[in-house]
């Protein structure tokens, strides 16, 4: 594929980015605003444009991997009169409204519109541990399909175009929440002298991975209730959850660990025995989390 590709922002992705491009041979225009940034790439056979107008007119297809909504907005709005007719494929991390908004936007121009998400660091984009989040038009990410699995797996999630940062951020949610409970963990875990950081977390890396294989039992659960209001079976009752959160508070208030994090969740468990509930699987658990109002 020949098709050439201009990548807006060489910060630590968006160099990983153009050096994948590079690598597999694509015509690739590299710009950033501090240009220095680029020099690397251009010694490996990448064009640098002087100017955003040089980059977006260089080629068809325009990756854009810019700090934030806000740097990309700025960046573009000089060049809106150049966009028309060219695919913007924004992998710029940000929220769903903003997606919207840059998508309405460039659409407004007379371009096409990709919203992306990127899963992966810099040390992984184009290795099998990548996979890039698509979403917007479906006959935009069919035309330019092969030019963005040279960055790692594409993923296309569908039309709606904030899925792929709904997911992004979805996804980093869990991720967030692991690591803090990684930290809560070691905390406790070293608050006695005996006993290290690595060893204890040799014990907590085995225990995870076995407690993330029965999340797809719990998915499960949460699309039969959503599609059928089926009872779920893989359920503790309630007192017991209870029984074991209140330990662990206790445990981790004596160790002298803060157990803010999880009070908020024995809480969360004594409202559901507060309303009746006997027991409280996945689905009645996401079910709480749900404000009123934004969404169904
Ligand atoms: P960096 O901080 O390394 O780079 C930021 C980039 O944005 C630089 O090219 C910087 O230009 C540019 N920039 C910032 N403000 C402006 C502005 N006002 N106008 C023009 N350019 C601007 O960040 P990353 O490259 O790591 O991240 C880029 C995006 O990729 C982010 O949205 C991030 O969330 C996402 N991402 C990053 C991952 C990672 O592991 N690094 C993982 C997944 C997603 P300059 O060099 O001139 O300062």
């Amino acid at each position: 594929n020949n098709t050439q590709v201009s990548v807006l922002g060489l910060g630590e992705m968006g160099r990983a980015l153009a050096a994948a491009l590079l690598a597999a041979g694509q015509p690739t225009t590299v710009w950033n605003r501090t240009a220095a940034k680029g020099d690397e790439l251009v010694a490996r056979g990448a064009s640098r444009a002087d100017s955003v107008e040089a980059a977006v007119t260089a080629g068809p297809v325009v990756i854009v991997c810019l700090l934030d909504h806000g740097s990309v907005l700025e960046t573009l709005e000089p060049v809106a009169g150049q966009l028309a007719g060219r695919t913007v494929v924004n992998l710029t991390t940000g929220t769903p409204a903003q997606a919207e908004e840059l998508s309405a936007w460039v659409t407004g121009h007379g371009a096409d519109f990709l919203a992306g998400g990127i899963m992966a660091i810099p040390t992984t984009v184009a290795t099998p541990d990548a996979f890039f989040l698509y979403s917007g038009q479906q006959r935009v990410f069919d035309a330019h399909r092969d030019v963005l699995e040279v960055l790692g797996e594409a993923r296309y999630l569908g039309a709606d175009t904030g899925l792929a940062s709904l997911y992004d951020l979805a996804l980093l949610s869990g991720m967030n929440l692991m690591f803090e409970g990684f930290h809560h963990a070691v905390a406790m875990a070293t608050s006695r002298t005996e006993g290290t950081a690595a060893d204890f977390t040799g014990l907590l890396v085995r225990w995870l991975v076995n407690m993330a294989r029965v999340l797809p039992a719990f998915a499960a659960e949460v699309d039969a209730e959503r599609e059928s209001g089926a009872e779920p079976r893989l359920v503790q009752t309630l007192d017991l959850q209870i029984a074991a959160m209140a330990n662990i508070v206790d445990a981790s208030r004596a160790a002298g660990v803060d157990p803010a994090h999880l009070e908020l969740s024995l809480a969360g468990l004594r409202d559901l025995l507060g309303q009746g509930h006997v027991v409280a699987g996945a689905p009645t658990a996401v079910r709480r989390l749900r404000l009123a109002g934004p969404m169904a």
